[in-house]
């Protein structure tokens, strides 16, 4: 059986995990959450990263300090994960969405600014399987408009935009190390903010409202609240387990991209022949290899494909009913233009095996199979 995915692990895991053991450091912010968040700041060139229990955490974080109200408008693609809209719906705001580009399953920039209005407070630009939107075009719109931007990078880590790092390019970048991403605590994510201004106002409100960080660098004798807040750190054991994995992040990226390469390379003749469509990856945009899709006809076919995979021991799955079709899309938010790309192509797509480990033998055999279809 080839599994979709198999959460990543470094040989270093667990020695990582039982220093903190042994040591009787397993709370948030210890030293292995300070060399992640290190890590992070080193590699992407933002000015601040955040360990957090998720992405979806850390985009609640990045709601409460862009300062999102009830009927507040934010824009985002209604193809994406629920927790790209629950951050926002949770401050009372409404998502408004925004039809996807087919080529890459990003939101396209183009319709963005006919969905701005005077209730606009932040557009949410989702980097669909690593790969970038047109941020250039994005923030010139937020600035003409006075917007925030919000960078779902939860699959976006080790992906750049014309040489910078995806969640470094807005105000605000989420990162996510749940088990199904290119590098895992389990459950956890990242925050990272781009300007100096809101750092002290996330680390307060990611402590419960308290001034422990600055307490933590001796720059106060003593904590105490001020300001609302809520438990966004993560166990320093949960950090150890990601360290070991962002300590070999080159080797993982790499061997992720060689799958990648290999699936296009071998899968080309059959999209070349326009039996089935491959992903897109635009200039100027390096991805990360989060995932591997193909496109089929339509939703009859690409159900056929899953189960001519599953008989053959391979797991492939779709994903993302589009928000604005689902109940809570439905009752909280709503669609601006016309859904031409969204629901269609998210019928089509289809996610294959990729996993550290997963070897490009592996490969050849799934990409036999699909050919055989
Ligand atoms: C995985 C994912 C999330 C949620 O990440 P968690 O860490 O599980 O909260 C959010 N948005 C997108 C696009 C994702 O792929």
């Amino acid at each position: 059986m080839i599994n979709f995915n198999v959460p990543p692990c470094a040989d270093n895991a667990m020695v990582y995990i039982r220093e903190c053991v042994q040591n009787q450091k397993i709370c948030g912010d210890g030293a292995y959450t300070r060399k992640c968040n290190q890590w992070i700041e080193e590699r992407t060139g933002t000015t601040k990263c955040l360990l957090t229990t998720s992405c979806t955490h850390a985009t609640e974080l990045a709601a409460l300090l862009s300062d999102i109200k009830p009927g507040d408008e934010v824009i985002m693609p209604a193809y994406t994960f629920v927790s790209t809209a629950d951050a926002f719906v949770l401050r009372g705001a409404v998502p408004v969405f925004v039809d996807i580009r087919p080529d890459t399953m990003n939101i396209d920039e183009k319709l963005i600014e006919s969905a701005v209005t005077d209730r606009t407070r932040a557009i949410v630009p989702v980097h669909y399987a690593g790969v970038s939107c047109e941020m250039n075009a994005i923030m010139e719109i937020a600035e003409r408009h006075g917007l925030v931007v919000i960078e779902d990078a939860a699959q976006g880590i080790m992906a750049s935009y014309k040489g910078k790092a995806l969640g470094t390019i807005g105000n605000f970048g989420c990162f996510s190390f749940h088990e199904t991403k290119n590098y895992s605590m389990g459950e956890g994510g990242a925050l990272l903010i781009r300007d100096g201004k809101d750092v002290e106002n996330a680390e307060i409100i990611r402590e419960k409202g308290t001034n422990r960080s600055k307490f933590y660098r001796g720059q106060i004798d003593k904590y105490t609240w001020v300001n609302f807040g809520s438990s966004y750190l993560p166990s320093d054991m949960n950090a150890a387990y990601l360290y070991a994995q962002l300590e070999i992040a080159d080797k993982i990226n790499d061997a992720r991209l060689a799958l990648w390469n290999r699936y296009y390379e071998r899968l080309l003749p059959l999209a070349e022949a326009g039996r089935l469509e491959l992903p897109t990856v635009p200039e100027g945009c390096v991805h990360n290899a989060h995932m591997f899709y193909i496109k089929a006809r339509d939703i009859e076919e690409r159900t056929a494909r899953i189960a001519q995979l599953k008989e053959n021991e391979i797991l492939s799955v779709f994903h993302y009913i589009p928000l604005h079709t689902a109940p809570a899309g439905l009752k909280f938010g709503r669609f601006h233009g016309e859904d031409k790309y969204t629901t269609a192509e998210s019928e089509k797509l289809m996610r294959l095996p990729m996993y550290y480990g997963l070897t490009l033998e592996e490969v050849d055999f799934i990409c036999d199979v699909i050919m055989k279809f």
